[in-house]
């Protein structure tokens, strides 16, 4: 994807709230949000926030969704238009399509400190989909899916570290997962807590139906 180079704290900050981008120091006091919870740049400290119209709260909200999601403008479009031509509300529909990438469920799973080292486990082909190798971060996993390790896989240090933390991992509703052990099954779709977002799904339904 055409992604942005700016660096991953300075997202937050300019989204004015945490999205989670860089793995286990999100988590920790170490924080930028933390720290410095104002807009990056010299003057940022000083300015406060500028008032934002309606279409600046609503492109906000598909930027922040954009970036914690970490896909290029054109899959968000994509993503729309998918979810406007299914029956349901298209804002739960397009999250449920975003969760249920491959690159973000296995994020989920606890197999990846951060979105971006998911789509990197999943391009470098460390993936099974139903015991098939998948190295496409996009691909829609879907419900009675069974995600696994290529063979050999789980002798590598990024799996290896990442087992303590796993007995501890806590999972969403539609995921399930033997404890420490690389074997994950899509039991449902993402609904309800699962969605909880830092973004309205609402207002970039809106900014996409201009
Ligand atoms: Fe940086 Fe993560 Fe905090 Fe965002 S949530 S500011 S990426 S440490």
């Amino acid at each position: 994807m055409a992604r942005t180079l700016d660096a991953k704290c300075r997202i937050c900050r300019r989204a004015g709230t945490k999205l989670f981008l860089r793995g286990e120091r999100c988590f920790t006091p170490k924080c930028a949000i933390v720290r410095r919870n104002y807009p990056p740049g010299v003057q940022g400290a000083k300015k406060a926030r500028p008032r934002l119209t309606t279409f600046g709260i609503q492109l906000r909200d598909k930027q922040k969704c954009r970036q914690l999601y970490r896909i290029s403008e054109t899959q968000m479009e994509n993503y729309f238009s998918k979810a406007l031509s299914q029956k349901g509300d298209t804002g739960v529909l397009m999250q449920q399509l975003l969760e249920e990438r491959l690159d973000n469920t296995v994020y989920r799973l606890g197999w990846a400190r951060s979105r971006d080292e998911a789509r990197q486990i999943v391009g470098h082909g460390f993936i099974r989909v139903n015991n098939k190798k998948v190295s496409i971060p996009s691909y829609q996993v879907k419900v009675g899916d069974s995600i696994s390790l290529t063979q050999g896989s789980e002798q590598n240090k990024h799996f290896t570290d990442l087992i303590p933390a796993l007995e501890q991992q806590k999972l969403p509703s539609w995921l399930t997962a033997s404890k420490g052990v690389f074997e994950g099954k899509i039991v449902g779709v993402p609904q309800g807590d699962d969605l909880l977002s830092p973004f309205d799904m609402k207002l970039i339904v809106e900014f996409y139906s201009r």
